[in-house]
């Protein structure tokens, strides 16, 4: 038996059916990734379709169907439209739906993962500049969310307390001398505050002021943060060569 629900989230993707229809993948705080049918909405003047653009944080109501949903109602909670209308943002925000929508299991409620996605789209419309270093710290925030956080504080395999300074990759972030095989790449004491400082969930507000004053601690991070996310989570970000080819932060 079919019935409809209503539920509220962030549009990871649109895709065109047929000739006026648009399939949508949701991120849902209910009922979590969830591909749904939205009929007519490529039809000029479509309220429906204005409001299910990707990235837009919307409150919407289902219908479920056989095979898809079928969207019958939407609410924009927050349009998140300057991420639409500039370039280097709708890249930003592109590698992070597209994390997002690689991670998430269809129907698997993950309301933490819902977080770090709004989070990391409301820190790029607040501060299009910073676009940069907001998408290398929700790579590896998104990471610590679906089981893989880095670890900075101590050694990530044996957890002797540190300051370490060999960061890996493959070991979880930094290793003490002992774990560390002879390949570990040693790095300034500042590329691991600048990685500690990407992983941490709460200090959307210090990154910044990272990118600005420790720019080559930043970077390096920041390519430590993408090897990361596409060794432990196991994919390739596509988007993320289209960020890398913008100019800026
Ligand atoms: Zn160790």
């Amino acid at each position: 038996m079919s019935r409809s629900y209503r539920d509220r989230g962030v549009v990871l993707r649109t895709h065109r059916l047929g000739e006026t229809d648009r399939i949508v993948s949701l991120l849902l705080e209910g009922r979590g990734k969830v591909r749904a049918v939205a009929k007519g909405v490529r039809r000029p003047g479509s309220r429906i379709g204005a409001r299910l653009e990707p990235f837009a944080h919307v409150d919407v109501a289902l219908h479920e169907g056989r095979t898809l949903d079928v969207v019958q109602q939407v609410e924009t909670v927050e349009t998140n439209a300057p991420l639409r209308a500039d370039d280097r943002l709708h890249a930003a925000a592109s590698v992070m739906v597209e994390l997002v929508d690689g991670v998430a299991v269809e129907g698997q409620r993950d309301l933490p993962l819902l977080r770090t996605l709004r989070a990391g789209l409301a820190a790029l419309v607040a501060d299009p500049t910073s676009a940069g270093v907001f998408v290398d710290a929700f790579l590896l925030r998104a990471a610590s969310v679906v089981g893989f956080p880095v670890l900075t504080a101590a050694c990530a395999r044996c957890r002797a307390p540190g300051p370490h300074r060999r960061l890996s990759v493959v070991g979880g972030g930094t290793l003490c001398d002992d774990c560390a095989g002879d390949g570990t790449r040693l790095v300034d004491a500042d590329v691991v505050d600048a990685v500690r400082l990407l992983g941490d969930a709460e200090q959307w507000q210090a990154l910044p002021t990272l990118a600005r004053e420790r720019p080559d601690a930043r970077a390096t991070a920041g390519s430590y943060a993408r090897a990361y996310v596409e060794h432990h989570l196991d994919r390739r970000l596509r988007s993320y060569d289209a960020l890398s080819g913008t100019p800026g932060g």
